[in-house]
């Protein structure tokens, strides 16, 4: 599943490829994403100029001046840019297409998503959309002080508040572990019992670990360019995740596996308190 990195690097991928570019038209060959694709897109879309494409959360946003076109990768979605017209396969159910290049979106389970926000209106669809999610990572906002606030009197383990995405957004279920184990904190630990120069570990080990992600996937930026398959999410060496009784890289104890809401977690009883 596309997590914030690879959505960062998809992001860092296709911009240049777009950014500027005069929209000609578009083509919907299957409108039941996860959300259906909005039918106004056919006529809001062509003659706009891409102003920018940013990343909010795992969504990428495509300003224009009508508005902003909405992606979202679901589990098992992937872009590309094609310099050249290419035949679509079974699962390539959108289009964008700009003068010189098409913005194919290839996604075999269809959990993905193409919205619009027309410029001063709501998504369409699902309006509320953004007004749940939590600060950036890379936010100057998102701090341990900012983590310690948000969580006091909460009952609720830490692990899950991370994946919730209500406090800061982007940590899914590898980078939860893997940013758990850096701060030293056990992911089964009552996120209202946690001290804010923890909280403020546990920041910093996040945007660690995001930013190594990113960097990582950096080498894989060619493959958005007319590659013959999807870029591939890429694989990272991890400190605990899925290292099951494999030895701690700091005290050489067995790292343990636990389930959390229906989730995996991994870590060092040792060393995560
Ligand atoms: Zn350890």
């Amino acid at each position: 599943m596309p997590e914030l990195p690879e959505v960062e690097v998809t992001r860092q991928g296709i911009a240049p490829f777009l950014v500027g570019q005069v929209i000609t038209g578009g083509a919907v060959r299957q409108d039941r994403l996860r959300w259906p694709i909005p039918r106004v897109l056919s006529s809001a879309l062509p003659g706009q100029t891409i102003t920018a494409v940013r990343r909010r959360a795992k969504y990428l946003l495509m300003d224009m001046p009508a508005g902003t076109l909405v992606l979202h990768l679901g589990m098992s979605g992937s872009l590309r840019v094609l310099t050249q017209e290419l035949p679509p396969g079974p699962h390539d159910h959108f289009d964008l297409r700009c003068a010189g290049h098409i913005l194919r979106l290839n996604d075999p389970r269809r959990f993905g998503a193409v919205l619009w926000q027309p410029a001063g209106g709501k998504l369409s669809s699902q309006p509320g959309l953004f007004e749940r999610l939590g600060l950036e990572p890379f936010d100057p906002a998102f701090s341990g002080a900012h983590f310690w606030q948000r969580t006091r009197g909460r009952a609720a383990v830490i692990k899950q508040v991370l994946l919730a995405g209500e406090i800061v957004v982007g940590v899914g279920n590898i980078y939860a572990s893997e940013s758990l184990f850096r701060a030293g904190i056990h992911p089964q630990r009552a996120a209202g019992r946690i001290s804010a120069v923890r909280y403020e570990r546990l920041a910093q080990a996040i945007r660690e670990v995001l930013r190594e992600a990113i960097a990582h996937g950096g080498s894989t930026l060619r493959d958005f360019v007319d590659s013959s398959g999807s870029p591939g999410y890429f694989q990272q060496a991890h400190q605990v995740y899925g290292r099951t009784g494999a030895p701690c890289v700091r005290c050489a104890q067995p790292i343990r596996h636990l389930t959390q809401g229906q989730r995996s977690t991994w870590y060092c009883p040792h060393c995560q308190r």
